[in-house]
């Protein structure tokens, strides 16, 4: 079996760093990487590890890691170490974990922690490309019955993972502010289109899925090795302008209503740490049509999900004044995608494209059959028409400058300690005057 768990996931394993145990995010069962800076200091590779990071730079610096991992962790962004094959990966992993857990390493390692809250987290890769998919099926659901009440999913949905090609230099971290767009739109009962200021900004709430290795151009990655193309994961708020995208989406698909800036959680959760996390994909429902065969792979039906949860808070420039705690809007489950990220991976290269290290998936928008868990404001609002209710009595169909949305995720199984994704949080402000 593929993906097994090993002794870095052992429930009994706890960190000489006091503050990884018991730590919702970052116990030592985790061990996501990222690319930080310390107060001062410049770009480099860290570990996550309880309210610390680990100085990956300083460790190669002092001798301290296999001379083949020195120029992956004396790198600025992981994509070196995106390039590594999945041996090496694990290997990687093993070898922090044995660092992070055994005492012994106590009075060697401790100079080379961080207070994580004195350090900025910056992109943790070059990203090459960037793709959205569309393989939340609940999301699809309720956004095409807004369209077409009677026919919400076009008949390609349930045989292709659909996605377009997003706008890699428009992703920021968790943190860095959110510019309202300025776009052409045109309402339906207007004549013609008008430019000005977004006055329908959504959030999406979506996974990303780094990718790891490279296939050759005309090489198409086969759907039973997809799995050792998935680097690791990390939540993603695909800003939405719905209003520029009702506008401009047809016939190719989005365009300006989401290149305007796309915000990611810093960690890289790796596929490695996930491990104890992979569940059965949700079985489809009894009458849809069995994907092709490049797209299916036993192994990957069988372990091709995650046991992860996610939440949506907002919190309002009015909500803030008052010390008021940011409100729950949404929670959600991996489970409600209708496409494994090993089918997105063997259907993107299947034409032969190629992959590249640092590549960034978005899984599309993942809500909920329920209420509860919708992904999205177009969702939540019926398209606008309906407005939620905020403590303190505001309401709002779309977001308002000020407004902060931030998004967490959580992996969870049983006899196993839970890790946390991290948090992708940003905060709308005005966008600049156009000229
Ligand atoms: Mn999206």
């Amino acid at each position: 079996m593929r993906h097994a768990r090993n002794e870095t996931h052992d429930p009994a394993l706890t960190s000489w760093v006091q503050s990884a145990n018991g730590h919702a995010e970052f116990p030592v069962q985790n061990l996501p990487l990222g690319v930080f800076a310390p107060s001062g200091g410049s770009a480099r590779i860290g570990v996550a590890i309880g309210d610390s990071i680990l100085d990956m730079r300083a460790l190669a610096e002092a001798d301290l890691l296999p001379d083949e991992w020195q120029a992956v962790f004396r790198a600025d962004a992981l994509n070196p170490y995106f390039a590594l094959a999945v041996e090496q990966r694990a290997d990687v992993r093993r070898q922090l974990s044995r660092l992070l857990s055994d005492g012994a390493n106590r009075a060697q390692l401790e100079p080379f922690l961080h207070n994580a809250s004195a350090c900025a987290m910056l992109m943790p890769a070059r990203i090459g490309d960037y793709t959205d998919f569309y393989a939340g099926i609940h999301h699809a659901n309720n956004v095409g019955k807004l369209f077409r009440p009677d026919n919400p999913l076009l008949p390609n949905y349930k045989h292709i993972p659909i996605g377009y090609h997003g706008r890699a230099s428009s992703i920021r971290p968790s943190g860095t502010a959110v510019r309202r767009p300025h776009g052409q739109r045109k309402s339906a009962d207007a004549d013609a289109p008008v430019f000005g200021p977004c006055e329908r900004l959504d959030f999406e709430l979506e996974l990303g899925a780094w990718i790891a290795g490279s296939n050759d151009l005309g090489s198409p990655v086969p759907i039973g090795d997809a799995g050792d193309h998935l680097a690791g994961i990390c939540l993603l708020n695909d800003w939405s302008a719905r209003d520029m995208q009702a506008w401009e989406y047809q016939p190719l698909g989005p365009f300006l209503a989401k290149s305007f800036h796309s915000t990611i959680s810093p960690w890289v959760v790796t596929a490695e740490a996930l491990a104890p996390f992979r569940t059965a994909q949700t079985p489809r429902p009894e009458g849809d049509p069995q994907p092709l065969p490049y797209l299916m792979d036993a192994d990957d039906q069988a372990q091709g999900s995650f046991a992860i949860r996610m939440e949506v808070y907002l919190s309002t420039a009015q909500m803030r004044a008052s010390a008021m705690a940011p409100v729950k809007l949404s929670e959600t489950q991996f489970a409600n995608m209708y496409w494994t990220l090993g089918q997105m991976i063997a259907h993107h290269s299947s034409n032969g494209c190629n992959l590249q290290p640092g590549d960034l998936f978005g899984t599309g928008t993942i809500s909920s059959p329920d209420d509860g868990g919708l992904g999205s404001l177009l969702e939540m609002t019926r398209g606008g028409a309906v407005p939620i209710d905020l403590p303190g009595g505001e309401t709002r169909t779309f977001l308002l400058d000020g407004d902060e949305l931030e998004i967490l995720g959580h992996a969870s199984a049983s006899g196993c300690v839970p890790i946390g994704l991290g948090s992708c949080k940003a905060r709308i402000m005005a966008g600049q005057p156009s000229a």
